[in-house]
């Protein structure tokens, strides 16, 4: 697993700044008392909300407390227990039974083969709407076949990463993505235009070109 992309002065990056995490993804115990200067921010009085169980940092780490320097029930140290496999870091990687059923039932959007895995646009699965189960839609999901999904894992992997869109003239198409441009925000939608994004999708954007 490689060091999650924090966004550069957000919470989690200047934990893991200050914690330095090995290759592991574990750190030392950082105690309260060094959330000053620049690492101010990241004081807080009982709940420390940038790393509770929802925050953005927990769910790339295991994130453990120490409660027991001082008297009371404040968090006095934290440190970072090793990365969270990705199966454990996506949360509920839950898919509805009907969503399910109904895609197993096509073909591969990129290669045509039956049988496929059925597939999250948004590779980051970072969108609560689409992780959930009574609120996610047909729409969300696509037909993949093993090999395909496992190519479109890597290139997410790498898009979320390095925030560019994977680059489809990369594959003699004659456009890059059909929505946005090389730099996304990887918030919620993902890197929704990619090529790996919605296949179709961005097929359908090839047609309309004269
Ligand atoms: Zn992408």
């Amino acid at each position: 697993m490689e060091e999650p992309n924090f966004k550069v002065g957000s919470m989690p990056y200047l934990f893991v700044k200050l914690a330095k995490p090995d290759k592991d993804g574990v750190s030392r115990w950082v105690s309260k008392n060094e959330f000053v200067g620049e690492y101010a921010p990241l004081m807080f009085q009982n709940g420390a909300s940038w790393c509770r169980a929802e925050s953005t940092i927990a769910k790339y780490y295991y994130v453990e407390f120490d409660k027991s320097i001082t008297p009371g029930n404040g968090v006095d140290r934290i440190r970072l227990n090793g990365y969270k496999p990705e199966e454990e870091r996506m949360g509920s990687q839950t898919i509805r039974a009907d969503i399910k059923k109904y895609y197993k039932e096509k073909r591969c959007v990129i290669l045509g083969t039956s049988n496929p895995e059925v597939d999250h646009k948004n590779g980051y699965k970072n969108n609560a709407r689409v992780m959930s189960i009574s609120s996610q839609k047909l729409e969300d999901f696509q037909p993949l076949s093993k090999a395909a999904n496992d190519a479109k894992r890597q290139f997410c992997k790498e898009c979320e990463k390095t925030r560019k869109r994977y680059d489809a003239t990369l594959l003699g198409y004659p456009i890059s993505w059909y929505k946005g441009n090389e730099e996304h925000d990887g918030t919620a939608h993902g890197c929704e235009g990619c090529f790996w994004y919605d296949p179709i999708e961005f097929r359908k954007h090839l047609m309309k070109k004269d």
